[in-house]
């Protein structure tokens, strides 16, 4: 493979290491998840709390896979660390801390703030 103009090739090898990591943990979520509903008979009582955390930790997972993914396509495109919004250039602190961020600070409250009207905390 030929890495595009423009690439950190160590930003992308740690979003790829980060998007390997979701998805171990997704995986590993979602076996839980299943073992509970059809393992075990053994535990009875399933925890109805634990489970709704468990789908709630979930989809926080799948979105974050969603942000690792576009911020890859973005690398590829050579853009990665520029706002998909508004095209400025993302704090590199704010990338050091979230290398899948693919917004600035600014427009990312503004998404949460749509997002958080739709969805609610936890997606609910
Ligand atoms: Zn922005």
């Amino acid at each position: 493979m030929i890495a595009p103009k423009g690439i950190r090739e160590q930003e992308k090898r740690k979003l790829e290491k980060e998007r390997a990591e979701t998805l171990a943990e997704l995986d590993h979520l979602r076996e839980y998840l299943r073992g509970e509903v059809d393992a075990d008979a053994e535990e009875a009582d399933p925890d109805i709390y634990e489970r709704e955390k468990t789908l709630a930790l979930i989809r926080t997972l799948e979105d974050k896979l969603a942000s690792i993914e576009q911020a890859l396509r973005l690398a590829d495109k050579g853009t990665y660390g520029m706002c998909e919004r508004c095209g400025e250039k993302i704090d590199p602190a704010r990338l050091e801390a979230l290398p899948h961020t693919t917004l600035c600070v600014r427009c990312k409250s503004q998404m949460e703030r749509v997002a958080g009207m739709r969805l609610g905390p936890w997606g609910r």
